[in-house]
């Protein structure tokens, strides 16, 4: 029977199980409870950050950090282009428009000249994305929301475990936003969190993240009995303590699965690196890549598609990349305001089977496969 390699797999089992049967125990399933605190301080030290908060997905965190920042109507985000829509969305809900900013060639991160470039009097702040995990340029990026009074936000949906001249993604903005949906790095299926260093603004993402008033786990216990009031209108963004069990044995695992992407990165590397009909993803040098996906660039002269129908014919998993946002109907971006490098990279892109359950076996037969496939005729324009 033909091999069947799929693009992305989580890596949970036994020690998740074991995790999950506690809380059942305890009896506190729902969000915003004692394992999702143990979680949240576990993660807080793992990024480097003073604080950490559990949320719904990274969407929610995100939709937190840009709130607590103060981004609203009238006020303009500059967002890195080439992202899943998560990004932009979350500045919509908040009432601001994002301004897409065109991305490096090579890590398809936003190009720091870009940014400043978009920069308008309404610009309050920039929405750096560290694409498939990759940090982007926080060094540049600071100097540039230096001169021009603006924050910056981390989409680290899926930079878990990177770093940046040796500090932990996470700590490079000041908030940051991860994702454990199962096509991360970590996951509990779906959830996320938001992470800083400025305890007043997380203070005011915990109240958002559960209606409006502080969590029931901070009432535990008291000897009166103490009725909150509402003075916003927050929202259930919690992660369940069910899901924050899992995160806690998923964080432990963390340096063992990043292991096993980055002996698969370097297996794709060495089986693929010669083939002229193809450029493989760059990890530079002063940051660390924690493979979060493995993306092809395809020569223009293939036609993705068929190279992709062909791939999964013969057992291999593949997709496209990730969107480039401006070219997506809900954010009506101006003509004028293309950013034709993402828009490149959202037609070329070819993701290939990367998780860390990956064999030798399935690596051989990724490596293969793709060198037939795209030296085939049938393939070319
Ligand atoms: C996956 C992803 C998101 C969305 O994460 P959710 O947890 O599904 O909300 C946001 N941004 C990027 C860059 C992502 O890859």
């Amino acid at each position: 029977m033909q091999r069947t390699v799929p693009l992305g797999q989580p890596t949970v089992g036994e020690p998740e199980l074991a995790a999950v049967a506690e809380v059942f125990a305890s009896g506190w399933l729902s969000g915003a409870g004692p394992t999702c605190v143990a979680f949240e301080n576990e993660f807080a030290r793992a990024v480097g950050t003073a604080h950490a908060l559990t949320t719904a997905n990274c969407g929610s965190a995100l939709h937190l950090a840009l709130q607590v920042l103060g981004a609203g109507p009238g006020d303009e985000v500059i967002v890195g282009d080439y992202t899943f829509p998560a990004t932009g969305h979350a500045v919509v809900w908040t009432g601001a428009t994002p301004v897409f900013a065109d991305v490096r060639p090579d890590i398809w991160s936003a190009d720091p000249a870009a940014v400043e470039a978009a920069i308008t009097p309404r610009t309050v702040g920039i929405l750096a994305v560290d694409v498939f995990g990759q940090p982007a340029d926080y060094d540049e990026l600071r100097a540039i929301a230096d001169r021009h009074g603006l924050w910056i936000v981390e989409d680290a949906a899926c930079a878990a475990g990177a770093t940046y001249h040796g500090r932990p993604a996470g700590s490079l903005a000041d908030l940051a936003a991860f994702s454990f949906h199962g096509r991360k790095g970590i996951t509990a299926g779906e959830g996320g969190a938001l992470v800083g260093d400025r305890g007043d603004l997380m203070d005011q993402a915990r109240k958002l993240h559960t209606y409006g008033i502080a969590p029931a786990v901070t009432r535990e216990g008291e000897a009166t009995l103490p009725v909150p009031s509402f003075d916003e209108a927050g929202y259930n963004y919690r992660l369940s303590d069910v899901q924050a069990a899992i995160m806690r044995v998923q964080l432990g695992r963390l340096p063992d699965l990043l292991a096993a992407r980055t002996r698969s990165a370097q297996v794709y590397a060495a089986g693929l690196g010669d083939l002229d009909q193809l450029t493989l993803p760059v990890a530079l040098d002063d940051r660390t890549h924690p493979w979060q996906s493995y993306v092809l660039t395809l020569d223009p002269s293939l036609d993705r598609g068929r190279v992709a129908l062909a791939l999964r014919e013969q057992g291999v998993g593949c997709n496209f990349g990730t969107y480039a946002s401006h070219v997506q109907p809900v954010y009506g971006t101006p003509a004028g305001r293309e950013c034709p490098v993402s828009a490149d990279l959202f037609h070329r892109h070819l993701a290939i089977p990367m998780h860390a359950n990956l064999t030798d076996d399935d690596l051989t037969h990724v490596v293969d496969t793709v060198r037939a496939v795209v030296g085939s005729d049938a393939v070319r324009r």
